[in-house]
């Protein structure tokens, strides 16, 4: 039987209703009890780590996951992380960073129904979950739904469905269906090197959705504040406006100030591509880094995840020219 480490951190899978509505309330041992014949097929450990709304989840969290995952690498043949779903895109994408090239699968799961509910999905999510992890695949991936994906693909996109997540610009890497868990070899990432654990990050890293009309001057407000990185969610293919509020000159001061900007689109699917306008190529001009057709999830947390590593601009344009874990198409 494959070994197999439960990690459990809260979420709505591991809530009870109260007072001031669900919260976490089952710990590791109450979770296990409601798994039933699920645990007969696998030798299992449960560990419970948090019980966090994962709104909660931060980065001293994504440290602590990553310690556990990391350590519990050659004692098992795969980890299951049952997380909340809210952030769990987040905390996905950052685990790939932190223990890239594990050698094993690790696969976060959650519900949107609590475990203890007649209806949850949470017995199918870990089903499905528990599989990915016995499936000697290495990587970081996200289970829900009977599907698996790559976790720094993964995008919450629904509040209540059961298929609360998409696979974004990249195939599904595994699917459960009557001929069980199929598995799309294309679809995983090789290993490239050792696992070390890397959790340094730079937690001054800060989102912007760009509106139309958006007043340049935020990017005075965040250098005051320290932000050493940027991510703009630019429209369309890649663009931001540049007359009577002119972004362009403020991503020209972030730049002589040392901030780390990257660029992406504020649509959900396929690639940006600054060079396309005018209105991109300016911002290229201002030397900063493209990010492609990453997930908002995946380039937030691999900025912050590259400040960690270095101080220096060259090497996080470095790091972002690369695909680390499958996070970018190159
Ligand atoms: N608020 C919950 C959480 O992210 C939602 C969920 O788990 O589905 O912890």
């Amino acid at each position: 039987m494959k070994r197999i480490l439960l990690l459990t951190t809260g979420g709505t899978i591991a809530s009870r209703p109260t007072g001031e509505g669900l919260a976490p309330g089952l710990d590791g041992a109450a979770l296990s009890r409601c798994l039933g014949a699920l645990t007969d097929s696998y030798d299992l450990t449960v560990q419970d780590i948090l019980h966090l709304d994962s709104s909660n989840i931060q980065p001293e969290e994504w440290r602590l996951i990553a310690r556990h995952v990391f350590d519990a690498r050659e004692e098992f043949d795969g980890v299951v992380v049952s997380h909340g779903t809210d952030t769990m895109a987040y905390t996905a994408s950052m685990l790939s960073y932190m223990v890239r090239n594990i050698p094993i699968p690790v696969v976060l799961t959650g519900a949107q129904l609590p475990i203890e509910h007649p209806l949850t999905d949470g017995l199918d999510n870990l089903r499905t979950a528990f599989a990915m992890a016995a499936s000697g695949r290495p990587g970081v991936f996200l289970a829900f739904d009977r599907r698996v994906m790559l976790g720094c693909r993964a995008v919450k996109t629904h509040t209540t469905a059961f298929g609360a997540f998409d696979s974004v610009n990249w195939p599904l890497v595994g699917r459960v269906d009557g001929a069980g868990l199929s598995i799309r070899r294309d679809a995983v990432p090789p290993l490239d090197g050792p696992c070390r654990l890397r959790d340094k990050l730079c937690e001054a890293v800060f989102l912007i959705k760009l509106t139309p009309g958006l007043d340049p001057e935020i990017f005075d407000m965040l250098l005051r504040m320290h932000y050493r990185g940027v991510v703009i969610e630019a429209f369309g293919a890649g663009g931001l406006h540049f007359i009577r509020r002119n972004l362009i000159e403020k991503l020209h001061a972030a730049a002589q100030a040392g901030m780390a900007v990257v660029v992406c689109s504020q649509c959900l699917y396929e690639s940006s591509n600054f060079a396309l306008y005018q209105a991109g190529q300016k911002a290229l001009a201002q030397g900063v880094i493209q990010g492609y057709d990453m997930t908002t999830e995946a380039a937030v947390t691999k900025l912050m995840w590259a400040l960690g590593q270095t101080d220096r601009l060259d090497e996080v344009r470095e790091i972002f020219s690369q695909s680390l874990c499958g996070e970018r198409s190159v």
